[in-house]
């Protein structure tokens, strides 16, 4: 059971709230107890789970990856000349596993699953699975 769902991000870097999308496609699947996994089949894009709730939160972050990894480095080789969404990707990761339970994703109450694409604005893909205990 999934679904993919299509991004379509407005930004160079954007960091977008793709929990609704995800709440539904567990809702469609029926399924009660079990796993979702969220992947992100992109190699300047990545996926993670932190603070909805304060946009500040986010912000920080987008903040804090450009200070440690900066877009311009004399010393990147990759030609296309997007190391750090590179980078930035890898180290954040392409999935993310969010339990099920009671039909509902496990968050924590201040979490959200986000997208964030490093070298936007594109549609973005983000392949979504669910498993039944
Ligand atoms: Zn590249």
């Amino acid at each position: 059971m999934g679904e993919v769902i299509r991004v379509r991000t407005t930004k160079h870097t954007s960091i977008v709230n793709i929990t609704p999308q995800v709440r539904e496609v567990v809702r469609k699947s029926g399924v009660k107890e079990g796993v979702c996994v969220v992947y992100v089949p992109h190699t300047t894009a990545c996926v993670f789970v932190n603070e909805g709730a304060d946009p500040d939160v986010v912000r920080d972050i987008v903040y804090a990856l450009e200070k440690l990894i900066p877009w311009e480095d004399p010393a990147y080789a990759h030609m296309e000349g997007n190391s750090a969404a590179h980078i930035r990707s890898a180290i954040i990761g392409n999935s993310r596993i969010i339990p099920i339970i009671n039909g509902e994703l496990a968050l924590g109450t201040w979490e959200s699953v986000f997208l964030a694409d490093f070298d936007g604005p594109r549609e973005r893909k983000v392949i979504v699975k669910i498993f039944k205990e």
